[in-house]
């Protein structure tokens, strides 16, 4: 099992990494129609639907039952993740952070839908194709940012940061960062790069949050290989062919916490598995990707100059 990733690739919503974003959001549409949803994601469905894959539309829309397609803790896992970088942009917004940068912003609808607080800046930044596509589908379908909404259309292997301040990036104010559902699909070297990148343009009191995922376990790659491949091909046997196992990069990286803690920034975080039980979602079984260790963690930068 090869990945099919090389340096430079480029995708679109309906295609290769690309389609992960889709996928997401799918999984954000269903748990937004959930009883007594976590979660209020309204553009998710819509922007599904535009992008095209039948699979994934008919998932989004209720036209077929996610239980027969899906397995639950898919769902489970959007609504608490989605909570969890929502509730964070807000309480840094809400403490006085006015320049927001939401990293491989994907069809994340967070400009178009939370309340922000006047005077806020939200930059979003993915590859060309899938912020054209994003931005083209909200305005066809009336939607409004609810913030300075501005894009960095860049792959984030490049020098995304000059694209970022062309888009007026300002590196002197404080930040509120995210890399949601990212790092894996980024080399090792270009998650530690990105890191840096980070950290250096934070002004102190900037803020960031992302996932930090346990090194695995001797032969624990395997098993998460054969899982996704397992989806993957049970998906493909009603049309949809994403190929997961494929997509990712696998092997030892920096574990992003301890990386970022070294690099200043003081973090809190919290297991999927916690999360799960906060918010009363049924705990994980047969948990052989240890989903369950997997933390979301965000903090502010201790440091006091640039
Ligand atoms: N953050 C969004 C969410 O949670 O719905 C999207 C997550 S999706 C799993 C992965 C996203 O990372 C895609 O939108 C993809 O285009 C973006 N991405 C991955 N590698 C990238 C790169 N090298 N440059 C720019 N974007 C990248």
């Amino acid at each position: 099992m090869t990945s099919t990733r090389y340096d430079g690739d480029t995708w679109d919503l309906a295609s290769g990494v690309g389609a992960t974003a889709t996928a997401a959001a799918a999984a954000r549409a269903i748990a937004t129609r959930a009883d007594g949803a976590l979660i209020d994601d309204p553009f998710a469905e819509p922007l599904v639907r535009a992008v095209g894959i039948d699979f994934l539309t008919r998932l989004a829309t209720g036209e077929v039952p996610a239980e027969d397609l899906v397995e639950q803790v898919w769902i489970d896992v959007a609504k608490v993740r989605t909570k969890f970088y929502d509730e964070f942009f807000l309480d840094a917004t809400n403490a006085g952070i006015t320049q927001v940068v939401i990293l491989a912003s994907g069809l994340d609808s967070r400009a178009y839908r939370l309340s922000w607080p006047a005077g806020t800046v939200v930059y979003e930044v993915d590859q060309p194709r899938v912020i054209e596509f994003k931005t083209r589908t909200l305005t066809e379908l009336g939607a409004a940012p609810t913030a300075d909404r501005r894009v960095a259309a860049v792959d984030l292997r490049e020098d995304w940061p000059a694209v970022l301040r062309a888009a007026g990036f300002v590196p002197a104010q404080p930040t509120a960062w995210s890399a949601e559902g990212l790092l894996g699909y980024l080399p090792p070297e270009a998650q530690d790069r990105l890191l840096d990148t980070v950290t250096e343009l934070s002004a102190p009191g900037s803020r960031v949050a992302t996932e930090s995922k346990p090194n695995p376990e001797p032969g624990e790659e395997d098993k998460t290989k054969q899982r996704l491949h397992r989806i993957s091909e049970h998906w493909r046997a009603h049309g949809f062919d994403p190929d997961m196992a494929r997509l990712r990069y696998f092997g030892e990286r920096n574990e992003a916490a301890p990386y970022l803690t070294e690099r200043g920034w003081a973090l809190n975080g919290v297991s999927i598995r916690n999360l799960f039980a906060a918010n009363n979602l049924p705990p994980l079984t047969d948990d052989d990707m240890r989903m369950g260790d997997m933390l979301y963690v965000s903090g502010a930068l201790n440091k006091t100059a640039n």
